[in-house]
């Protein structure tokens, strides 16, 4: 059984880079982290499977950025699934790469092409895009892509479920083969991803980061049975201590007419979903991350992959339709050691699939009752 590395400085990493991760404040890496970082550095194409919020960013973009040099072309593409994966990527890369002045740039759908262009023109190291906005540019021929040795698909289970692998493929296909380095990045490996690596990889090495090992345990997780969520959920709300709080509902419509419901009732909230523009999308995200809104409620792909910061419960409005969802879900909380807590609401006829959720997502979510109006007025 192979020891994770305790420090950053057991792996050979140069002093610019040791010196950005320190003023990122991490202190040791994650075991994706310890077992990924020595194989990527030595160029070898990777397979990293590990859950959400276990830092697998930083995992493929240490060695990546370590093995950039100082010219003004495209070295290393990220494909990830959303736009705020995107620009999230990018933000944690530009950390990271701080010190060697490394420039990255986020590519995504509903941001001016011409913007996007310009930025091109002038010269990065890293491009971040989300495959349909990549795939804009190739057509247009307006990113040159045969400079590029490090190929990273992140969240590839993501992509895969929001239909990009036909798009993943093109855009492999118009990067150079020969000397690529591909790096695939995942919460879980449904087959259609494991052919995929099977087709454009070279011999991965595999590092899988079981459960076990995982923040799960750090996540308090219950659940109320009741006919009355929206009673239910104001009533979680007040006596609950909350910083940061997900909701998630199943559909759009669901999330308007929950913010709509919240608000009139006096909770700062607002919602997070893909009918809504970008410049709207990113008010929301900007009022939640600099904690002007308590409540956000989304649904799944809204929140995909967000990483935002002391998010202390996630809750459940609707039941996740499985059980990958749930541990998506309840991800964002819990996340880099801290404690949170994920509540699901379930009505009556659903206590069935919660306990197929449970026993899927190999956890315990136990049973609460609903405080009473007495525990609020206290
Ligand atoms: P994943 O992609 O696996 O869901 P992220 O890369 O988004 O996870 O990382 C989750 C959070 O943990 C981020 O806020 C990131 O900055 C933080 N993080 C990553 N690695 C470390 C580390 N070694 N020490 C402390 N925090 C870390
Ligand atoms: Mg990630």
């Amino acid at each position: 059984m192979k020891k994770d590395t305790e420090f950053f400085g057991d792996i050979q990493l140069s002093k610019k880079m040791l010196a950005a991760i320190t003023e990122m404040g991490f202190e040791e890496p994650s075991p994706i982290q310890s077992q990924t970082i020595p194989l990527v550095l030595a160029g070898n194409d990777v397979i990293g499977q590990a859950q959400t919020g276990t830092g697998k960013t930083a995992a493929f973009g240490i060695p990546t950025l370590e093995r950039i040099v100082d010219n003004r072309q495209i070295q290393a593409l990220v494909l990830t699934p959303t736009r705020e994966l995107a620009i999230q990527i990018s933000e944690e890369l530009t950390k990271i790469g701080k010190f060697k002045r490394i420039k990255a740039l986020p590519i995504y759908g509903g941001q001016s092409i011409d913007r996007q262009i310009r930025a091109l023109k002038f010269g990065v190291q890293v491009v971040i895009g989300t495959p349909g906005r990549l795939l804009d540019h190739i057509r247009r021929n307006t990113i040159k892509l045969d400079s590029v040795k490090t190929l990273i698909l992140d969240e590839a289970d993501e992509m895969l479920d929001m239909g990009f692998i036909d798009d993943i493929e093109t855009i492999i296909q118009n990067i150079p083969a020969e000397d690529r380095q591909t790096l695939l990045f995942s919460a879980t490996m449904p087959a259609p991803i494991a052919k995929l690596a099977g087709r454009y990889m070279k011999q991965p090495h595999k590092v899988t980061i079981s459960k076990e090992q995982l923040t799960v345990p750090l996540i308090d997780q219950w659940y109320y049975e009741t006919r009355e969520k929206l009673e239910g959920l104001c009533r979680v709300l007040d006596v609950e201590e909350i910083g940061r709080l997900i909701i998630f509902c199943r559909t759009k419509k669901g999330v308007d007419d929950l913010v709509a419901s919240l608000q009139a009732r006096g909770y700062m909230s607002d919602g997070l979903h893909g009918d809504l523009s970008q410049s709207q999308r990113d008010r929301v995200m900007k009022k939640f991350r600099d904690g002007k809104l308590e409540i956000l409620v989304a649904t799944d792909v809204a929140a995909r992959g967000l990483d935002i910061e002391d998010i202390t419960h996630v809750i459940n409005y609707d039941i996740p339709q499985d059980h990958e969802s749930y541990v998506h879900r309840i991800g964002r909380t819990g996340r880099a050691g801290k404690k949170g807590s994920a509540i699901t609401f379930i009505e009556p006829r659903e206590y069935r699939q919660l306990k197929i959720i449970e026993k899927l997502a190999k956890t315990r979510i136990i049973r609460k009752q609903l405080p009473s109006s007495a525990d609020i007025l206290e």
